[in-house]
């Protein structure tokens, strides 16, 4: 269907009934994606991605296929549930098998991910991986930011390697990176993303990017959440267990590093020195989405194939990826469903948890492996390509790879909203944050946020300027009416939930200018606390 210019699908046309077919592995066999058949000159468009998603269900009764939001223009955000009698919500979450769900596609322009999610479908419609489906439901979104990815150019990528006929742009259609959106939520991806999160509850996320950055020998780097306010076991397993086993498994198998997401940055090697050579990550803050993912004590996965690599190796890369992180998945299945529920009931009331956080210099010295590029024009247009070249250079650096808490704020058991803060309920409803409303009047010891100081960003980012409080909370007690919100801090969401509302927090509602309205020249912060 076309509207104004702009293709879209319905729902209904998404869904189809389940039919066995006798011929359905080999049917699904002679599928192939948009690179492959056209030799990795192009990348599949949205309306491509869709016709292969109902193509693969037609093949296999065992691919459910859904919607789970739209795009700001309108596009559903097409969805594939294999594992389980039907691609509800309800029929996902019934079978009581892990969750792992598959994301390609966040920025418009790194498209690896969303030709890898598309091979992974047919090899599931093939009859491929049936063990996986014994313990796992797979929720595979190839094309999340699917308005972007229909924004083609062929230099969207700099200095990338292809695909030669071009790629879509980073942002969505309102000009916002979704990838720093996760907080704030002002896009409608960004809110059929938490509504997923909240309906589906993958205890596994894996998000699908391509890295220009550093001219490193690393095939593919990923990243485990960073923000020090995730619980810490989650962290802990993949560190230590999950991301390693995988990185050795790829190696052993296809001679390829894999390694921790990183830029190379600095020139000294004096030891803490400002400008030291170091492997330097990106960011603790859960406007990101493996961070976000984190905070609500899923297990996140960020995935970035190499940019100088060709467009092929890429998505070989990111499918090598996918399957070795599911496979892990399948064989410790009960002990990740074991550590995410511990996260949920995790009592973090009393502790103190962290709200502000910096990178850390770990003490020891970490080998990286830097590699080299070839310089190459593109045959359209002339523009200067980078190509891998198969060296591996290592360089002994320091590792800045982890963040730590620079400000830290004791949890309480309950914060009390007053209702008039619309647009902040409207926030955290649309999180999966849980509230219930007083039916009568309460007399509380709270503490109140007495602010010092009120400083908006200089330089606008995403839309906004960025809002910093300074203050203290202090002890007061207040008269509370019937209808005052009350965040229960022993819920699965409370790190969420802190995170967003402590006034402190580097990422929350009033950095967002959420509470804007309210804070005017007050000099008391609406959201007050339980006082233990
Ligand atoms: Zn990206």
């Amino acid at each position: 269907m076309v509207v104004a210019g702009v293709v879209v699908m319905t729902g209904v046309a998404l869904a189809q009934a389940p039919q066995p077919a006798p011929k359905a592995a080999a049917r699904a066999g002679a599928l192939q994606t948009r690179p492959e058949r056209t030799n990795f000159d192009n990348t599949s468009t949205y309306e491509d991605v869709v016709a292969f998603m109902q193509a693969a269900a037609k093949a296999s009764p065992k691919i459910h296929l859904t919607t789970f939001g739209y795009t700001t223009e309108g596009r559903p955000l097409p969805l594939a549930v294999i594992g389980a009698p039907a691609a509800t919500p309800e029929a996902v979450r019934a079978t009581g098998k892990l969750r792992v769900h598959i994301q390609g596609n966040i920025h418009g322009g790194e498209v690896e991910g969303k030709e890898s999610a598309q091979i992974l479908l047919r090899e599931l419609a093939q009859g491929k991986h049936a063990d996986w489906l014994q313990s796992m439901v797979l929720i595979i979104a190839p094309i999340y930011n699917a308005d972007g990815n229909e924004r083609f150019s062929l230099t969207n990528r700099g200095r990338q390697h292809g695909p030669i006929g071009g790629q879509g742009q980073r942002p969505n259609a309102q000009g916002f990176d979704l990838n720093r959106d996760h907080m704030k939520l002002d896009s409608p991806e960004a809110r059929s993303f938490a509504r997923l999160l909240t309906d589906y509850d993958p205890h596994v996320s894996m998000d699908l990017h391509t890295t220009n950055g550093t001219r490193h020998a690393y095939h593919l780097t990923y990243s485990p959440p960073l923000n020090p306010a995730t619980d810490p076991a989650i962290l802990d397993f993949l560190r230590n267990e999950w991301l390693p086993a995988v990185t050795k498994t790829v190696k052993s198998k296809y001679g390829w590093d894999y390694y921790y997401y990183s830029n190379l940055t600095g020139q000294s090697n004096t030891p803490g020195a400002r400008d030291e050579r170091a492997w330097r990550s990106f960011d603790h803050r859960p406007r990101f989405n493996n961070n976000y993912v984190g905070l609500r004590n899923r297990i996140a996965i960020l995935s970035e194939a190499y940019a100088y690599s060709t467009f092929q190796e890429r998505i070989t890369a990111t499918s090598r990826f996918i399957a070795e992180v599911v496979s892990y998945a399948h064989k410790h299945a009960a002990r990740i469903k074991q550590i995410t529920e511990a996260a949920d009931s995790r009592k973090i009331v009393g502790t103190q948890v962290s709200l502000r956080a910096d990178m850390f210099r770990a003490p020891e010295l970490i080998e990286v492996l830097l590699g080299e590029v070839t310089t190459e024009k593109h045959p359209v247009d002339g523009h200067a390509m980078e190509k891998r070249v198969d060296v591996r250079k290592p360089e002994r650096v320091a590792d800045y790879s982890q963040f730590k808490a620079t400000e830290t704020e004791r949890v309480p058991s309950t914060y009390y909203l007053p209702p008039a803060l619309a647009v902040a309920l409207e926030r955290l409803s649309a999180h999966g944050v849980r509230m219930t409303a007083l039916t009568a009047p309460e007399t509380v010891q709270v503490e109140e946020f007495q602010i010092a100081g009120s400083e908006a960003a200089e330089r606008e980012f995403q839309g906004h300027r960025e809002r910093t409080l300074t203050g203290k909370w202090v002890a007061a007690e207040r008269q509370l009416p019937a209808g005052t919100l009350r965040v229960d801090m022993t819920q699965p969401l409370a790190r969420l939930a802190f995170y967003l509302i402590e006034p402190r927090s580097d990422d929350g509602l009033v950095d967002w200018n959420l509470l804007d309205d309210a804070i005017g020249i007050s000099k008391v912060y609406p959201i007050v606390r339980a006082r233990r």
